[in-house]
């Protein structure tokens, strides 16, 4: 089988072999059938043109910070619903956190390609710029700016990041989506329920491949299930405004590990934690 792919277009495949020849005006990629046994094949094309920027500023914790979307020419749309989006949920997300935008006065939104977002459906560089697919939707869009607040945190852990990112989601999506939150921390929950026999992996030290790939699909989405589930299992522990005290504590002490972590969980709600770490991590 043949895909065969003109110059001005961006191509994604997902790692399976094939063969790659590049011709003066197109790509021909040859595909074996061990490639499609498997799986299903993933395969993204996406047409190079210009990039355009709309943009906006937003007023956070007291200072201005100036949002952009960069976006492929002709998804005006697309760019200012993003814009509108992220105007509405960067305040609900100051809210939950009880922490004012930690990120810097420009942040950059830019719709991507699947080869940009490497498999993701988005991506948070911690340097104040975000990569978007076209076809994400809101919980990623929520779920990366949270990353503004959990790299500021400069958490050791990835647990922590993605726990902490989809924890927060979950609020905010409780106040503009409340069905879709329920449906998100159920989602979660029976994920985490159904795998933890399989992979019964301890989060201290989980990470997921640079690259996204369906072969090991299943396990990513359990370590960001795991984390969702121990993550909210402090936060209703601990209480709404406890974790927001735990939330500045974290903040204030410049890098976190897991000792550091349930420390300052514990120094905030006066109850025991090992139990509930020593399941999880
Ligand atoms: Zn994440």
């Amino acid at each position: 089988m043949e895909l065969i792919v003109p110059d001005n277009y961006e191509a994604y495949l997902e790692d399976v072999g094939y063969g790659k020849e590049n011709l003066h005006d197109r790509a021909v990629y040859t595909f074996g059938t061990a490639s499609f046994q498997e799986f299903p094949l993933r395969i993204d094309c996406v047409k190079t043109v210009d990039l355009m920027v709309a943009s906006k500023v937003v007023s956070l914790g007291g200072s201005n910070v100036n949002i952009s979307v960069e976006y492929r020419k002709g998804n005006y749309e697309w760019a200012q619903d993003v814009l509108d989006k992220t105007a509405t949920y960067l305040p609900l997300l100051e809210d939950v956190w009880g922490v004012p935008f930690p990120g810097n006065s420009n942040l950059i939104i830019r719709e991507s390609s699947i080869a940009e977002t490497k498999g993701y459906d988005g991506f948070n560089y911690g340097n104040g710029t975000i990569s978007l697919l076209h076809s994400a939707e809101d919980h990623v869009l929520i779920h990366e700016l949270s990353h503004s607040w959990t790299h500021a945190c400069n958490f050791e852990q990835l647990w922590m990041h993605e726990g902490y990112a989809n924890l927060y989601t979950f609020l905010v999506l409780q106040q503009t989506n409340p069905k879709k939150a329920l449906a998100m921390k159920s989602e979660l929950e029976e994920d985490y329920d159904k795998k933890e026999h399989q992979f019964a992996q301890a989060l201290d030290g989980w990470s997921i491949p640079d690259e996204y790939n369906s072969s090991s699909s299943e396990k990513i989405g359990y370590g960001y299930s795991k984390s969702f589930v121990f993550v909210s299992d402090i936060y209703e522990k601990v209480g709404f405004e406890r974790m927001q005290i735990a939330n500045r504590k974290l903040l204030a002490a410049g890098k976190v590990n897991t000792s550091g972590h349930i420390s300052i969980i514990e120094s905030v709600s006066d109850k025991d934690f090992d139990q509930m770490y020593s399941n999880f991590v």
